[in-house]
C-alpha cells in the first residue's frame, strides 16, 4: 500500500493505451425516477473524448438497460423473474444505445452497440468473432459500447453483472487499464456506510483471502455488482495483465477527477497484457494439433516473425480457428505453441503456398499468417520476457 496512490492515478492513466470503462446503472439512471442522467453522461463523454484525444483507445461497458426498461414498463425488477428482467433489458437497451449514440455524436464520435453473452466469451469461434469485431471498431475510430445481451442470456449462463463482463472484455482485447466507475470510491476493509472503522485500501497487488473476506453484499438497488463481483473482475483483469481501478462515478467528469487525484483503489498486475497472453498460450492450453515447419520457417520464427503457410510442411490433428497447436521443427522437436488462424482442413489446403494464394484456395480472404507472432510462443522464450 502507498499513501501517494491518488497522485499516481494520473500518471498510471496517462500511460494506459487501451482503456475499458465500466459504467454502473446507479450512475446513469436515477434511482428513484428511473430517468437517464443525461448531463452526467455528457460530462462522462467529455472525459472519454479527452482520453481519445490523448491517443488512447476506449471501450465503454455500460449497464442501465434493465433500469431504463423497467421504468418504461413499470416493472419492479427487484421482485420480477428473469423474463420480466429480459423484457426490461430489451426495451431499455434501445434507449441506452440511443443516448450513447447521441451524446458521443455531439463530440463527433461514432458509437457501436456490442451485446455479448457469457457464451460469446467461452466458445472459441464466437469469442474470436467478438474480438475481431471489437478490434475492427477500434481501428475504425468507433467507440464500442458493450452490454450483456440480457434478452438471450439464461439464468445459468449469464454474467448478470457488468463488472465481470467488463473484465472479460478487457482481457479479450488485451486492454491495459480497466476502470470501474462505481457508487463506491474504492475498496474498504468493511462497508464504510455502516462501519466507522472501515479503512480505505489504495492499492492491491495480490488478491489474498483477506480481500474476499472483506467483500460484503451488494451496494445499491439498481446495480447488481457488489464488492464480490468487483473482486471477481479484478481476478480476471490481473490474470490478463490489466490494471484495474475502482473509483466513484458519483461526480461529474469522474475521469478528470481521477487524474486530479480523486480516491480510487488500484489493482496492479505483475505482468503486462502481452506477457500474460503469451504465458497463457505457453502454459495452460492443450494443443489440439501439430504443424511441421521447414528450416526457413524455424529461422523466421526465431527472428520474431509470424508463421506463414509457405513454411509449413505438414498438419496433424483436428482443430478449429483459434485453437492452440504446437510447432515442430524438421527434426520433430517442439519449437513452440501458437493460436492458429485456420481450421485443420483449411490449414491442410494452404500449407506450402504463398499467402497471396489463400483467397483462391479457400474462397475467402483470411489472415496472411497461419500463426501471427502475437499468438506465438517459442519454447526457448520465457513468456514474461518475450518481445
Ligand atoms: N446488463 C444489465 C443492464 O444493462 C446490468 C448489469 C449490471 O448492473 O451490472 O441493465
Amino acid at each position: 500500500m502507498h499513501d501517494d496512490t491518488n497522485t499516481l492515478s494520473g500518471q498510471r492513466l496517462s500511460q494506459a493505451r487501451r482503456v475499458v470503462i465500466k459504467i454502473g446503472s446507479a450512475l446513469l439512471v436515477d434511482q428513484s425516477s428511473g430517468a437517464l442522467h443525461r448531463e452526467w453522461l455528457e460530462a462522462l463523454c467529455t472525459d472519454v473524448v479527452a482520453l481519445r484525444e490523448q491517443g488512447k483507445e476506449v471501450i465503454l461497458v455500460s449497464s442501465g438497460a434493465v433500469a431504463l426498461g423497467a421504468r418504461r414498463l413499470e416493472i419492479d425488477v427487484r421482485r420480477s423473474r428473469l423474463p420480466d428482467h429480459q423484457a426490461a433489458a430489451a426495451v431499455g437497451q434501445i434507449q441506452l444505445a440511443h443516448a450513447y449514440e447521441e451524446v458521443l455524436g455531439q463530440f463527433g464520435f461514432t458509437a457501436a452497440q456490442v451485446l455479448l453473452t457469457l457464451d460469446d466469451s467461452e466458445s472459441r469461434p464466437r469469442y474470436l468473432n467478438a474480438v475481431n469485431t471489437l478490434f475492427t471498431l477500434l481501428k475504425l475510430g468507433v467507440i464500442p459500447v458493450v452490454n450483456e445481451n440480457d434478452t438471450v442470456a439464461t439464468q445459468e449462463l449469464r454474467y448478470g453483472d457488468n463488472d465481470r463482463l467488463a473484465a472479460r472484455v478487457a482481457q479479450m482485447i488485451s486492454a491495459d487499464c480497466l476502470i470501474l466507475l462505481s457508487d463506491v470510491d474504492g475498496l474498504y476493509t468493511a462497508d464504510p456506510q455502516t462501519n466507522p472503522d472501515a479503512r480505505y485500501i489504495p492499492e492491491v497487488t495480490a488478491l489474498t483471502d483477506d480481500y474476499w473476506a472483506m467483500a460484503g453484499g451488494p451496494g445499491s438497488d439498481l446495480a447488481s455488482g457488489g464488492m464480490r463481483t468487483k473482486l471477481d473482475a479484478a481476478r480476471i483483469a490481473l490474470d490478463a495483465g490489466c490494471q484495474m481501478l475502482i473509483t466513484s462515478g458519483h461526480i461529474m467528469r469522474p475521469l478528470q477527477a481521477l487524474e486530479a487525484g480523486a480516491r480510487a483503489t488500484w489493482f496492479l498486475p505483475d505482468s503486462t497484457p502481452r506477457a500474460a497472453r503469451k504465458q497463457w498460450i505457453a502454459g495452460t492450453l492443450q494443443p489440439k494439433g501439430r504443424l511441421k515447419v521447414d528450416a526457413g520457417a524455424v529461422e523466421a520464427l526465431s527472428g520474431g516473425r509470424s508463421l506463414l503457410p509457405a513454411g509449413v510442411t505438414g498438419v496433424e490433428g483436428s482443430f478449429v480457428r483459434g485453437d492452440a497447436v504446437s510447432l515442430l521443427d524438421p527434426h520433430g522437436n517442439e519449437l513452440g505453441r501458437g493460436l492458429i488462424a485456420y481450421a485443420a482442413d483449411e490449414a491442410r489446403a494452404i500449407i506450402g503456398q504463398q499467402s497471396a494464394a489463400i483467397p483462391e484456395i479457400l474462397g475467402y480472404r483470411g489472415r496472411d499468417e497461419m500463426i501471427h507472432r502475437d499468438d506465438l510462443v517459442l519454447v526457448r522464450q520465457r513468456p514474461g520476457t518475450s518481445t
